[in-house]
């Protein structure tokens, strides 16, 4: 038996397929697998499809949208919207040659864990009509290291549309996290600082727009994959960090600006939380992101801090909202599931003692439930009542406390 491709025998293979004529050996079937991709990418290339303007929804259409899963940032909404409705605009201008060119502003968004910045991206995704991808700057090195290239970044894109480059061309890339490739420290240390400035430079040149050559499996394990190449020139990046302790570069900041108009010192006055609203570009430089990367991601835009009442309206507003979900749930086993409405203060006063914020009222709602959910589809009850006391005695009887105190 011999391959019918290579004419190599089993002895010279590691596995040889039969077929209905022939065999195919395993590096063959791989050489067949790669021409066959490569085929259907190129097909699949004209059927980029023109934007349509008329068909496209409208800003206040894409924040209603968001309005149905994310609760409050209404100012980042907004920003998202414009950006991705201007975003539309870009990729239907080149009908119209005016010489006008509509450039492209990619967003900053600085607001503190848990209050939306992945929710508003991955809800954005459900309603786009350009792909999209979730990216994760953390993972980053500069060329060389141990971690991702910056050109990984665009794997996950070329993915979410099946390897269609000229698709890929067009969509929009939120990259978490960015805060992470801050430069560590103000005085450049004579270790390098490979996840820091280096990866701002290579990211530097996705966001101005260039020609990059993207692994179309990602990372540096398949060093004999074919690179594709795909021009960022078009391509919206739309950025989110944490940027801990952004707060005290802003006070610093305002407080020499007051100051040195004489108007006395009020920022101390400020709420801490209520400082972010001021966040400008200088302070994410002081924060460590190179010049040219802010200067390359115009729109800066913070997400609030969620209070308690946010909190509370997460648990119950939101399309897919935790306590919707539990009504389901036990409505499946044709159990009606009646919650007293001081079970909901109590849960996000509990998420609030923990500091686990909205991430942490799932947790909480969970252990307060889980015997419920044991029991109930055994026992025939046709409604169950949450009330406030079985609520803390559940919570009490968990760890739950010293888990979230351990955190
Ligand atoms: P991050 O800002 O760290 O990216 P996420 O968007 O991942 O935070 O939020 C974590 C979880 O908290 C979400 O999956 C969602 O359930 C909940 N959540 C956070 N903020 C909001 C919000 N504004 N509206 C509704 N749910 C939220």
């Amino acid at each position: 038996m011999h391959c019918s491709f290579c004419g190599r025998d089993e002895t010279e293979v590691q596995l040889l397929m039969p077929g209905m004529e022939g065999c195919i050996c395993n590096e063959c079937a791989e050489r067949a697998d790669e021409v066959a991709k490569e085929y259907l990418r190129n097909i699949s290339k004209a059927t980029v499809e023109d934007i349509d303007m008329a068909t496209l929804p409208k800003p206040n259409e894409i924040k209603e949208f968001l309005d149905q899963y994310v609760i409050g940032q209404d100012t980042a909404k907004r920003y998202l919207a414009v950006a991705v409705y201007n975003h539309y605009k870009r990729l239907a201008q080149h009908s119209q040659d005016d010489g006008v060119d509509i450039e492209k502003s990619n967003i900053i968004i600085v607001g503190p864990t848990g209050t939306g910045k992945t929710l508003l991206a991955k809800t954005i995704a459900k309603m786009l009509k350009v792909p999209f991808a979730i990216v994760d700057a953390t993972v980053l090195t500069e060329a060389g290291y141990v971690g991702e290239d910056i050109e990984s970044l665009l794997t996950r894109l070329l993915a979410a549309c099946d390897y269609n480059v000229e698709e890929a061309q067009r969509g929009i890339v939120f990259i978490d996290e960015i805060d992470k490739i801050a430069r560590k420290g103000d005085n450049p240390s004579i270790t390098r600082d490979v996840s820091g400035e280096g990866v701002q430079q290579g990211l530097l040149k996705l966001l101005e727009g260039s020609v990059v050559n993207v692994p179309p499996q990602g990372g540096r394990k398949h060093p004999e994959q074919k690179m594709i190449a795909v021009d960022t020139k078009n391509i919206l990046f739309i950025c989110g960090g944490a940027f801990e302790g952004i707060e005290r570069k802003i006070a610093q900041r305002l407080n020499t600006h007051v100051v040195g108009y004489g108007a006395g010192n009020h920022i101390s006055r400020l709420d801490r939380e209520k400082l972010l609203h001021f966040v400008a570009p200088q302070d994410l430089r002081s924060y460590g992101l190179i010049p040219e990367i802010i200067g390359r991601l115009p729109i800066l835009t913070n997400l609030e801090p969620l209070d308690r009442e946010a909190l509370r309206r997460i648990l119950t507003e939101p399309k897919n909202a935790i306590v919707k979900q539990y009504h389901k749930l036990l409505e499946m086993d044709g159990v009606e599931l009646v919650i007293d409405d001081d079970v909901l203060d109590f849960v996000v006063d509990k998420s609030i003692e923990f500091k686990l914020g909205a991430r942490g009222l799932r947790s909480i709602f969970e252990t307060i439930m889980i015997d419920v959910m044991y029991s109930v589809p055994a026992s025939g009850d046709k409604q169950f009542r949450l009330t406030r006391d079985y609520a803390e005695q559940q919570l009490g009887k968990s760890n739950f406390d010293m888990l979230a105190r351990a955190q």
